[in-house]
């Protein structure tokens, strides 16, 4: 046990791979279990797309379920205001979608951060350089079906409409990364690749906010989908926390946690119920 422990208290930046055989019960208690918990004491950290929301065939045809955003305000309250959306989108487009609420969180994977309900969102990454936006973006127009998604400090590039150009766009993509040496990584997620700066995850940003006085102390419980959870699952078992997974491309549908985004809200709603006890 102790050895699987201290494996696990190695950085795992984004896009790292995640071993099953890691996933020990102490850091994924079933989720009756973490309800029956001292749900008080939690922070808890969420991915949005396939987490809270499920996956569209584009970003912007996402859909969010009634009664989500008063949910997560409820819980935000429930838990003294430790609540952080982690997603890789921008904060912006999120503050749209779960409008009027403005959640603390972290966009881009890091590298936006907002660390106030309703507060100003900081980057705390430069933006990508244009020509390398603007080489991606001419040279993903050649290939019908892909999305280019410029995001600021990061750039997502989609294929979910044209699943066969997978490789293709990876090599592509690997082969321009070459001029940028470090400063840059290559993010794989669920039917996209995403370009980041370098040293920002998901994981950064958990580590950042359980450091403000609302979370510190608390026992983090991330929720999410996809390769760039992975840094805040692993994050969140150094801070003595837990990790869910919900089922989708990434993780399959056997040994999650939770199957979907309807069970992940139900799962969210109990807490909520717990809350308020
Ligand atoms: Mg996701």
């Amino acid at each position: 046990m102790r050895s699987t422990l201290e494996a696990t208290s190695v950085k795992i930046e984004a896009g790292a791979s995640l071993q099953d055989s890691i996933w020990t019960d102490a850091k994924r208690p079933s989720p009756v279990e973490l309800l029956a918990g001292d749900a008080h004491n939690y922070a808890l950290f969420l991915d949005c797309d396939g987490t809270l929301l499920d996956i569209a065939p584009t970003p912007n045809e996402v859909r969010v379920p009634g009664g989500l955003v008063e949910l997560l305000v409820r819980l935000s309250k429930g838990l003294g205001g430790a609540l952080a959306v982690l997603t890789g989108r921008r904060l912006a487009e999120i503050d749209v979608l779960l409008a009027p609420a403005k959640l603390i969180g972290a966009g881009v994977h890091g590298a936006e951060i907002r660390t106030v309900n309703a507060g100003a969102i900081a980057r705390v990454a430069s933006a990508l350089p244009n020509s390398l936006v603007e080489e991606v973006v001419r040279r993903t127009q050649r290939l019908p079906g892909i999305i280019a998604e410029p995001k600021g400090p990061g750039l997502a590039v989609h294929y979910r409409l044209a699943p066969h150009l997978k490789e293709a766009l990876e090599s592509e993509l690997r082969s321009l990364l070459t001029q940028y040496a470090d400063g840059l990584v290559l993010c794989p997620g669920r039917k996209l690749f995403e370009i980041i700066p370098a040293g920002h995850s998901k994981g950064t940003a958990l580590e950042t906010f359980c450091a403000l006085p609302e979370f510190a102390g608390r026992r983090p419980i991330m929720i999410g989908d996809d390769m760039g959870d992975i840094a805040a699952f692993a994050a969140a078992w150094r801070l003595g926390g837990v990790g869910m997974r919900v089922a989708g491309e990434h993780f399959g549908h056997t040994n999650v946690e939770l199957q979907n985004p309807k069970r992940v809200i139900a799962w969210l709603t109990s807490l909520a119920a717990r809350l308020d006890e």
